[in-house]
């Protein structure tokens, strides 16, 4: 066995693991698999296992990946930049970034495909001042700015929280995100609002813990990556 598909094994554990112990539907949660920085060779392995889901940072790293495997759904899980929704608008099914009206109202524009693109707020939920993202008290005027863009669907909350292997933090962090999932929703009429994407290599337990329906995880799944360091988005 690869050691991509050894570690798509393990991850799966690790989800199964703590669905038990946290009384959660597995089908409840989905792994997305984070190929950025890495070759098409090793998303074609885990295409060859059945993983269907993979998330990308930067487009000019993605793009290759993404024309060649156009069957499988591709998430954009990075820092948005303006020239580059039109690429993201109809080459992703989802977005996990979004943090912003003026990037909106272009995906919005620009985005051709029939289905219309399934989005995420971004929430600096730990008010890290090196994070992207709304505060939480931001999420509101965006959810209404988006209420008329209909090639848009606001599926969710997505965070990144601050690096600590300490698992109450986490979980303080992820519950939040929880938790304002449940107020806007209960503030907003909204369908399907109902994604949380937490969770990395790192801390994957106490996202699932506390709600997360999608696990975004890059290295322990594909190894670990050479840090970016000119990240041309
Ligand atoms: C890189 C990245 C991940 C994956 O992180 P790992 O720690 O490698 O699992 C998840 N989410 C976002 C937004 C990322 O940028």
């Amino acid at each position: 066995m690869s050691s991509v598909v050894q570690n798509l094994q393990s991850v799966r554990e690790r989800i199964a693991r703590i669905c038990a112990v946290s009384a959660r539907d597995p089908s409840e949660v989905q792994l997305l698999a984070v190929s950025k920085t890495k070759p098409a060779t090793l998303v074609q392995e885990a295409i060859a296992v059945g993983q269907r889901d993979f998330g990308e940072n930067y487009v000019q790293d993605a793009m290759d990946k993404v024309l060649l495997f156009p069957d499988v759904h591709w998430h954009f899980i990075g820092h948005i930049q303006s020239n580059k929704t039109r690429w993201i608008a109809n080459h992703f099914d989802w977005v996990h970034s979004l943090d912003s009206l003026k990037i909106a109202r272009r995906l919005n524009a620009q985005r051709q495909r029939e289905a219309p693109l399934n989005v995420l707020l971004q929430i600096n939920v730990s008010n890290d001042p090196a994070k992207a993202g709304l505060a939480v008290d931001e999420a509101g005027a965006l959810l209404e700015g988006l209420s008329d863009m209909e090639r848009l669907l606001p599926r969710g909350l997505m965070t990144i929280t601050e690096e600590t292997n300490d698992t109450v933090t986490q979980r303080k962090y992820f519950r939040r995100l929880a938790q304002l999932l449940n107020e806007l929703n209960a503030q907003y009429k909204l369908n399907h609002f109902d994604q949380l994407s937490m969770g990395m290599t790192g801390d994957l337990e106490s996202a699932i813990a506390e709600g997360a329906t999608w696990v975004r995880i890059g290295t322990a799944i594909f190894g670990a990556r050479k840090p970016v360091i000119n990240t041309q988005d």
